[in-house]
């Protein structure tokens, strides 16, 4: 199914499970670290500047965005995770729309989960993911800011997220910048592959 990712619009902002969104369209879910580069990977993705945080509320980080990409599926945006300074109530909010979620069958389509490629994966990005394989989706992991390696770096860094995460055989590593636009093509073939 060929997607046109320029053609994006957003939909609506769920804090529970009620509000999540179940019309039959594939969805394709990205996850990451606060400060990952999330939304500039996503603004990317859609051609646009300040995109993703269109319908974000200042403050409001325990909230799931959805945006309708070309009329035929979901980009839906999960808050990002580990970042220090949110209150211990925030953080239980976010625990809460979390497992919710990932306990709700069926919703995700595709995982797309966003990691720094200069780091070794945190505990939490460990989490992410097997919160998403168990679901039974295939996942895409983004190494963002690729920019940022030294040349040499960059295969050791990737090897030591696959490790890390232990990705199995069918899970695809795109390496990308946000900044620079790298492996955006990759990133779009692969969502495209998996959504047939
Ligand atoms: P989010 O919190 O995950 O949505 O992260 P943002 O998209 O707001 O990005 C966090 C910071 O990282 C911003 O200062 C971005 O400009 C920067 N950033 C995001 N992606 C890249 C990248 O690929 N390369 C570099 N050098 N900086 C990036």
């Amino acid at each position: 199914m060929a997607i046109n990712f320029n053609r994006a619009e957003f939909v609506l902002s769920a804090a529970s499970a009620k509000q999540f969104v179940r019309d039959g369209r594939a969805q394709i879910v990205f996850a990451g670290r606060s400060n990952v580069g999330k939304s500039s990977v996503i603004n990317r993705l859609v051609n646009r500047k300040n995109f993703a945080r269109v319908g974000a509320t200042p403050g409001k980080t325990a909230q799931i965005n959805y945006f309708l990409i070309d009329g035929k599926c979901y980009l839906v945006d999960l808050p990002g995770y580990g970042y220090a300074k949110v209150s211990q109530a925030e953080r239980e909010r976010w625990g809460q729309l979390m497992e919710s979620y990932f306990q709700s069958e069926g919703l995700v389509t595709l995982g797309v989960q966003i990691v720094d490629s200069r780091h070794k994966p945190t505990a939490d990005d460990i989490t992410m993911y097997e919160w998403f394989k168990s679901t039974g989706c295939p996942v895409i992991i983004v190494a963002n800011k690729l920019d940022k390696l030294k040349k040499s770096e960059i295969e050791p860094n990737l090897q030591r997220i696959r490790e890390t995460l232990e990705l199995s055989e069918e899970d695809l590593l795109v390496p990308f910048s946000a900044e620079k636009g790298l492996g955006k093509e990759q990133l779009i073939s692969a969502i495209t592959d998996l959504m047939e």
